[in-house]
């Protein structure tokens, strides 16, 4: 009685073991799989500021921009924020476990949200040049402010509204508003896509997470990284991120900040 009891104790143990072992080897599959797609998506996203580098310095030799010095401080700003958003690019790669538990070091002043949103949407729409694309601006009737990291607060506005272009595609319409009162200011980021299914709507802000491709929707590159990070840097600065979407009519990605209060 007692060999039979302690065969089926080891039965049961090695059941376990190998039950662990087959996910242990299954979740680091999924990974490493996760990552040779993530090594190619983001070349294709460091090539994009790149164009835009281009297409600006292109504008500024071919039209003589330095006889017009406000169109050629816009280009440059441009060029600028370009190459902001590389560096961050880099950062997030080299950065990604600091990323991960919250140890990334924000440098904190006085931002003016809408002079960003501005510079942002400027440097999008020099890089949109399809004819159905548009992206619409609606500036707050009143000044917005916070407390925070400049280069990161621009790049989480890059990212949403690369986000929203890039998976609505030809016909992409965008809308980007600012809002603000004592307490708040809310960036609000809408688009005409495909939307994000009910199920997906948490798992988006997952490191490495993409929606999977069905049938031409949500098959577009990227790295599975932007809103993982948009949601760290928005959280750091003790704000909140939340979607709304309806699938086949597009996504609003709503941004809730502590407006800025003199100490
Ligand atoms: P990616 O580089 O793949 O865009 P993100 O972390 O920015 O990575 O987004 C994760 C996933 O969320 C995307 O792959 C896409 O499936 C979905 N997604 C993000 N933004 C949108 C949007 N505006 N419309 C539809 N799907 C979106």
């Amino acid at each position: 009685r007692y060999y039979l009891v302690s065969s089926f104790l080891m039965l049961g143990l090695t059941a376990v073991a190998f039950i662990f072992l087959f996910k242990v080897l299954r979740n680091q599959r999924l990974y490493s799989q996760a990552r040779i797609a993530f090594t190619g998506n983001m070349t294709h996203e460091l090539k994009t500021p790149f164009a835009v580098i281009e297409a600006a310095l292109d504008a500024i030799t071919r039209y003589q921009l330095s006889r017009d010095p406000a169109k050629l401080e816009k280009y440059l700003d441009i060029s600028k924020a370009q190459l902001n958003h590389l560096n961050l690019m880099i950062d997030k790669v080299l950065n990604l476990e600091e990323l991960d538990n919250g140890a990334m070091k924000l440098r904190p002043e006085l931002f003016d949200v809408q002079q960003g949103l501005e510079t942002v949407v400027d440097s999008m729409r020099l890089r949109e040049r399809s004819m159905g694309v548009s992206i619409d601006y609606i500036p707050s009737e009143i000044p917005c402010f916070v407390d925070g990291d400049p280069v990161h607060l621009t790049n989480v506005c890059y990212n949403l509204i690369d986000n929203a272009l890039k998976h609505s595609g030809e016909q992409a319409k965008v809308r980007v508003s600012c809002s603000c009162d004592p307490t708040h200011v809310q960036i609000s980021i809408e688009d005409n896509g495909p939307g994000i299914d009910r199920i997906y709507r948490e798992r988006i802000f997952e490191r490495f997470f993409r929606v999977p491709a069905q049938a031409d929707v949500h098959n577009v590159k990227g790295s599975g990284l932007g809103l993982h990070y948009v949601k760290q840097i928005i959280e750091q600065h003790h704000g909140s991120i939340e979607v709304k979407s309806v699938v086949g009519k597009g996504s609003n990605f709503i941004i809730k900040l502590p407006a800025y209060h003199e100490a």
